[in-house]
């Protein structure tokens, strides 16, 4: 019987052809065979296009067609694994095989599932175990081979002696059958449709049909450098005696646009000419992944507003497992109806997330990490149970999952429970797989969602139900896998094992109606007016291809067996782009980013400028003509690209601030319909609603609790110049921390006590260090800190802390060193040291500091004062790098030092000559900073003081400035303290930037990308 090739590029009607052959030939029953289940429901659908029923035709895939053979031709068929039997097969295959090179790798996760794939690749290729391990001897030097070799066979033995198949086997079998049984085919014409490519089990099955009936297939190929890695199977079929019966030419009226025909005939080509664009093909480049989805979204909102039916735009990317999720997110946001047609790893969703790391909590090496990330990933779990864990972990009251359930005792994670009291490795398998559905129904069990619908409980996701069905379903099959000779009772690391080498659909049913996200190879099937190609990024598309774990290149090319022999890589890369170029009947979008979303440069794939080439000669020009671009700016949509009532809102709110008035304006000025708007202004009315956002302080009892504090601190006061709100959350709300206190607050505390208590009770005969006593100092600052450090808690717990304490040791003794080296009449006065004001019950207390309406209070690290009993210094130990000069304290109004001046005059009865910050971390420039009398400094007392004296940065003046800095700190310090006291707060951190570490962000919710601007409505400070 003829085996007979219909030839053609994309869009020469090549399905079209095989429609018509199978329509005029229903009465002979014919069978169309194609890649994938969609593909079928796709021809089938065309089939009876008409409206009329096209009854005789069968449409399936390869391996459904080598099971019915396998029943036609009534051979008994053992029963297939399962794939989790499959992989305990292989596993038991390791265990089994005497191994030398690959030892130590074959007890690495993954390993297994690698085996596998290979094992699977080699019966596609009907690669038999002899036949890889005569290549390999012939090959020689070759031990790797000859054990994957040993593998393969103790594989195929384990499952023959299971009595079980596998699609190798079945395929094998079904073929044979069909050689040596001439009644196992009734001679129904059979068609191919859709293959780039044939494995040799296929080919040989589609040889042995053509033995007996009439096959055609169709073959995507033509004399063109885009289609050269399909030249292979053309070959291939024509070695074996394919005849070309049809060879079709590309039809340009395929598309409306000339400049789209243009790219799908010479993409690729050697001197194809330029052809100017016509408006088919268009370019965005953004800003940042989400800027880029946001873009094309916005763009396909557009054609969906202007009529296009959804059904008829699609969106490629070349890895929409990795990038899918976060376009149909965002496309989602923007209320587009969106599919993505891509298998999900299942450990990405969230019930896969939470099942894998409760295997692994319940495992042998398990680590709390583990059991709090199936804690967090369950959202049936109350989240306070995480937080406690999260908390004793933190806080080093908990090192194992063993301490915490014990802490637990009888309130233990349920589903951890229940694995607990399970009695086998099997049983807890089980439990696992029953865990499974639970996770992903229990927070539904008293409502039930819609997809989609905004409810009060947690959004109903389909994928997560789904999820838990792969999940149960593949667990209880592993749990199953004991039974199989060879194989041991599963372990939780194996079921880890499995949920992570396990995919889940994203999608389910048909996509009418949606834009669909997909990848090149399944968009090659796909028909539509619009296509978006979106994340074109160097690195991307083209991409790199996976390397095979197992059996590398070199390999391969050893081995000599053209089965396993891979495409050539930038062949495939090149023919799927081209693929994606000529889907589209309207217009090709290409986009990028141009940087991700901190704005590091993120370069564009090359296939872009192939496309830019083809449009013109002056390739800048033709850029420039056919991009948009779209920068990280734009991080909310403008009010005229938005989508739905909810992108409306997010777009006033950034451009027009929360001030529903203004936005009312806005919208008239742009020409927008206030009726269409109603439902963002409403929106953004609720959300400018003073308790939506946070602050300021209303509630009666709060203000009057802050107004009736009469003694402040300049720390605090310090605190609320810099954000009114961080200083509300962390001293007035002073939310409790999970981890003990950060090591440098931990440590800043001890060394400021050490070196109080250094200069108490000085080691030497002078109250500083001088050269000949500073090791005594040394060495009596080391025991003391000792001594400290041994009462405390916290203590040495962790590496990063010896080397913190190691470091400040130090950076102490450099302090010590250099102050002996220091030529100076000042002393510290003893009564001075840590010298507290404002605390009546302390011993010496001055008194507090009036301050008009209320007083402050605090604690002075240090005042030295001038032999003559007066002229004081005010020291302050930072345990940071850098201080604070003299302009940036008047600049950011730091009130602390000119204050502490104001209580050493005012109370102390003293006459202050400087105040300085010392920096005890500071690696290269150690000198004190902060103000002084210019006098002291060039001839007087301070002329021994290392300070920072140089034109910009002087922290010396003369007495009229000091004295002016005293006066102003003071005038500021009764301005804010009694804004401070009138509750008035706000986001207003200094000069409109939160400073990178405030972990307060998540309680103040300020939108810091947006800057200043957002903030500035109804902010008194701003
Ligand atoms: S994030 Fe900014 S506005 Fe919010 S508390 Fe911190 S500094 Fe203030």
């Amino acid at each position: 019987m003829p085996l007979e090739l219909i030839v053609g590029p994309p869009n020469s009607g090549r399905s079209g052809e095989v429609l018509r052959t199978l329509a005029a030939r229903l009465a002979d029953e014919p069978l169309l065979i194609v890649p994938t289940r969609d593909d079928i429901a796709r021809f089938e659908r065309d089939l009876c296009a008409g409206g009329s029923p096209a009854l005789g035709a069968t449409i399936r895939t390869f391996g459904a067609v080598f099971s019915d053979i396998a029943t036609a031709a009534a051979i008994a068929s053992p029963p297939r694994l399962s794939p989790p039997q499959r992989l305990a097969l292989v596993r038991a295959a390791i265990g089994a095989t005497d191994l030398r090179v690959l030892r130590r790798s074959s007890s690495s996760p993954g390993f297994a599932p690698a085996l596998d794939s290979l094992i699977a690749e080699l019966q596609a290729g009907l690669v038999a175990p002899p036949s890889l391990r005569a290549s390999a001897e012939a090959a020689g030097d070759a031990d790797l081979e000859l054990e994957l070799a040993a593998l393969y066979e103790a594989y195929e033995k384990l499952r023959d002696g299971a009595g079980m198949s596998d699609a190798g086997s079945i395929a094998r079998t079904a073929t044979k059958a069909l050689r040596d049984d001439p009644d196992a085919w009734s001679g129904r014409p059979v068609l191919v449709y859709g293959f780039d490519d044939l494995t040799e089990s296929q080919l040989e099955l589609v040889l042995a049909l053509a033995g007996r009936t009439e096959v055609t297939i169709a073959v995507n190929y033509a004399d063109r450098e885009a289609l050269a890695a399909r030249a292979g199977l053309l070959t291939r079929l024509r070695e074996e005696g394919a005849a070309v019966g049809e060879h079709l030419e590309l039809q340009h009226g395929y598309t409306t646009s000339a400049t789209l025909a243009h790219l799908s005939e010479s993409l690729f080509e050697v001197a194809p000419g330029t052809f100017a664009p016509d408006g088919g093909v268009k370019l965005i480049e953004a800003g940042g992944e989400r800027g880029e989805a946001e873009a094309a979204g916005i763009e396909i909102a557009r054609l969906i507003s202007a009529g296009t039916d959804p059904g008829e735009i699609v969106v490629v990317l070349r890895n929409p497992s990795r990038d899918g999720p976060l376009f149909a997110s965002v496309f989602r946001g923007l209320g587009i109806p969106v599919t993505l047609e891509a298998q999900l790893p299942l450990d990405g969703t969230a019930v896969g997330r939470s099942l894998l790391a409760l295997c692994r909590a319940a495992g042998e090496d398990g680590e709390p990490a583990d059991l709090l990330a199936h804690l967090r990933a369950d959202t049936a779990s109350y989240p306070g149970k995480a937080d406690w864990a999260e908390r004793a972990v933190a806080r080093g009251d908990a090192e194992s999952v063993a301490d915490l359930e014990r802490r637990w005792e009888d309130a233990m994670p349920p589903h951890l429970a229940r694995v607990r009291e399970a009695r086998s490795g099997v049983d807890q398998v089980r439990t696992v797989a029953a865990a499974a559905r639970r996770i992903a129904e229990w927070v539904h069990r008293e409502g039930a969602p819609l997809a989609g619908e905004r409810s009060e409980g947690v959004p109903l996701d389909a994928i997560e139900l789904r999820a838990a069905v792969t999940a149960a379903e593949l667990l209880e099959e592993l749990a199953a896998v004991a039974s199989l000779p060879g194989c041991d009772a599963p372990t939780l690391s194996e079921a880890a094992e499995a949920i992570e080498s396990a995919s889940v659909r994203s999608w389910l049913g048909a996509a009418e109606g949606r834009v669909r996200i997909l990848s090149p190879y399944r968009a090659r099937a796909a028909r539509c007016r619009h296509l978006f190609l979106c994340a074109m990024q160097e690195g991307v598309f083209p991409g790199r291809g996976a390397l095979d774990p197992l059996l590398g290149e070199e390999s391969r090319k050893r081995l000599g067996i053209p089965q396993l022999r891979r495409r050539e890589q930038d062949q495939e890369e090149r023919y799927l782009f081209h693929a994606c170029v000529s889907r589209p009947t309207e217009t090709l979008t290409l986009s990028w980013r141009s940087c991700d979303d901190e704005g590091h440069p993120a370069p564009r794939s090359p296939f872009v400028d192939e496309v830019i080439d083809l449009l013109g000669e002056d390739a800048d020009a033709v850029e420039r003509e056919v991009t948009t671009k779209r920068g990280l700016i734009h991080a909310v949509p403008m009010p005229s690209e938005a989508t739905n009532p909810r992108t409306l809102a997010r777009a006033l709110t950034a451009t027009a601030g929360r001030d529903v008035e203004a936005q009312r304006a806005m919208l008239d000025g742009a020409g927008i319909d206030l009726a269409v708007a109603g439902d963002s202004l409403a929106i953004t009315a609720a959300s400018s609603d003073p308790a939506w956002r946070p602050g300021p302080l209303e509630h009666p009892d709060v203000l009057a609790s802050i107004a009736g504090r009469e003694s402040l601190s300049a720390n605090s006061l310090e605190g609320w110049i810099e954000c009114s709100y961080r200083w509300f959350v962390s001293h007035e709300l002073s939310p409790e921390r999970l981890a003990p206190v950060a090591d440098p607050l931990w440590l800043g505390s001890l060394v400021h006590a050490s070196l109080h208590a250094l200069y108490a009770d000085p080691p030497g005969d002078d109250t500083i260090p001088r050269p000949g006593d500073v090791d005594r100092w040394i060495a009596r600052f080391n025991e003391i800190l000792d001594g400290l450090l041994g009462g405390e808690d916290a203590g040495f717990k962790g590496a990063d802390r010896r080397l913190s304490i190691a470091r400040t040791r130090l950076q102490v003794r450099k302090y010590l060193e250099e102050e002996a080296e220091r030529e100076t009449d000042l002393r510290p006065r003893p009564d001075l040291l840590e010298r507290t004001f404002g605390f009546p019950d302390k011993d010496g207390d001055p008194g507090a500091l009036e301050l008009g309406d209320f007083t402050l209070r605090g604690a002075i690290d240090r005042i030295d004062v001038a032999p003559d009993g007066s002229r004081a210094v005010v020291r302050d130990y930072k345990t940071s790098k850098k201080v604070s000069g003299r302009a940036k304290i008047e600049k950011e109004k730091k009130l602390q030092l000119p204050l502490y001046m104001l209580v050493a005059r005012d109370l102390l009865k003293l006459d202050p000559i400087a105040g300085l910050y010392h920096p005890l971390a500071a690696y290269g420039d150690r000198r004190g900073r902060g103000i002084a009398l210019r006098d002291e400094v060039k001839d007087g007392i301070l002329s021994g003081e290392p300070l920072v004296a140089n034109r910009k940065t002087d922290d010396a003046v003369e007495a009229e400035a000091f004295e002016e800095a005293i006066l102003r700190a003071r005038t500021d310090a009764v301005e804010f303290g009694a804004r401070m006291r009138a509750g008035q707060i706000d986001r207003n951190p200094l000069e409109g930037k939160c400073p990178t570490w405030c972990e307060y962000q998540p309680i103040c919710r300020r939108e810091r990308a947006l800057g200043i601007e957002e903030e500035s409505q109804g902010s008194d400070d701003s």
